[in-house]
């Protein structure tokens, strides 16, 4: 069968092992498994979120509100932007999805940090665009704009905390970068770990409803997948001018987000203290994992997010050490993918971290084999 030649050379999207896959391959015991590998919230969700689903229950018959009014009104309270500033995705994967497909045509490329969110070069790959990548661990913003300059790009992404790294730039330098970028090209700040990062380090919080008051050609991305621990819900939103939305909102399909899902995510965005709690409780434990990476001589790179990176070099092999870790049960991201010899721990709950140091210590002193 023929297909479209584009999608010819793509590679399928590999997210982290479900616990499901584990327990299939390796027969561990699904109480024995600590999932860190998807940089969900450990803590689970609001429990206000799960009691709006359940009462909602019911309802699942019927198609969603395709208005998303509630939800829509408490973002644009929430944000302080007017609902028209607003469009909700099964997840912010959806918003850039839209982004691509509304932005990327003829011969159109993307602008990306070499080491960020992968989804940003799949969808722009699926729409036949080029990918040009800064050099570098971090997001280099001087790199970006002298490849802007040169190459034209129709969307610049600035993932803004960096995931899978968790570095984060600060809030004036994103801003003076987006101030030199043509009106015309798309600028997505991707805010997926914010209200992370806005915790450790109010250098970092971005204002959305600032950002595209400033600047019309910028789309920020959220989600509820992270802090508000979401994750199997699907769901995220952007907020940009009318005419970017007015544009997104063309390549939405109906009923994109289910009734669920939206109760679910109305609720949570109520349960500020929901929110705060677990965020404290990961910087906390993060605190454990920067000591162990310095009594083990591992590198970190400062994170503004739920997870971290250990890198290996002189230590070990990233995809051995992952691989002995998920044997054990202990899923964790390897980042060699991404040309980088390091791995990526969703910071979990104590215990599940007990568990982490644990196995990890006793693959670094025993050997990956
Ligand atoms: N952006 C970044 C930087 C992410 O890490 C993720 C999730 N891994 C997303 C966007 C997409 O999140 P979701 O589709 O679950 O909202």
């Amino acid at each position: 069968m023929k297909f479209n030649p584009v999608i010819e050379h793509l590679k399928t999207y590999e997210p982290g092992k479900p616990i499901e896959l584990v327990v299939r391959d390796f027969g561990i015991d699904p109480k024995d498994i600590v999932k860190l590998a998807s940089n969900e919230n450990p803590h689970g969700c609001s429990p206000k979120a799960a009691e709006a689903v359940a009462e909602a229950a019911t309802l699942m018959y019927r198609y969603p509100d395709d208005s998303m009014m509630h939800l829509k009104a408490k973002l644009a309270d929430r944000f302080g932007v007017a609902e028209e500033n607003l469009i909700v995705g099964a997840g912010s994967d959806q918003v850039i999805e839209f982004a691509s497909h509304a932005k990327l045509y003829g011969g159109a490329k993307i602008l990306q940090s070499e080491i960020t969110f992968a989804m940003y070069q799949i969808y722009a790959a699926q729409c036949g665009a080029g990918v040009i990548k800064s050099p570098g661990i971090a997001h280099d913003l001087d790199a970006m704009y002298d490849l802007y300059k040169k190459e034209e790009p129709e969307i610049v992404y600035v993932c803004a905390p960096n995931n899978p790294t968790g570095d984060c730039l600060d809030r004036v330098d994103i801003e003076n970068f987006i101030e030199k970028i043509d009106p015309d090209t798309l600028v997505v700040v991707d805010g997926a770990y914010q209200e992370y990062a806005a915790f450790k380090d109010p250098r970092k919080a971005l204002d959305p409803a600032t950002l595209i008051a400033k600047y019309p050609h910028v789309l920020y991305l959220g989600t509820f997948s992270k802090a508000y621990g979401l994750g199997g819900m699907r769901i995220g939103y952007g907020i940009a001018s009318k005419e970017i939305i007015r544009s997104l909102y063309k390549l939405r399909p109906p009923f994109n987000v289910t009734t669920l899902t939206l109760v679910a995510a109305e609720a949570a965005l109520e349960d500020r203290a929901f929110v705060e709690r677990t965020i404290a409780d990961c910087f906390d434990q993060m605190k454990r994992y920067e000591a162990f990476a310095e009594g083990r001589g591992l590198g970190t790179i400062e994170s503004y997010t739920n997870f971290i990176t250990l890198r290996l070099d002189g230590i070990t092999d990233s995809t051995a050490l992952a691989d002995a870790l998920l044997r054990r049960g202990v899923i964790v991201r390897d980042l060699k993918g991404y040309g980088l010899n390091a791995i990526r721990v969703t910071i979990g709950k104590a215990e599940e971290n007990d568990r982490f140091f644990e196995v990890a210590s006793e693959i670094l002193d025993n050997g990956t084999k």
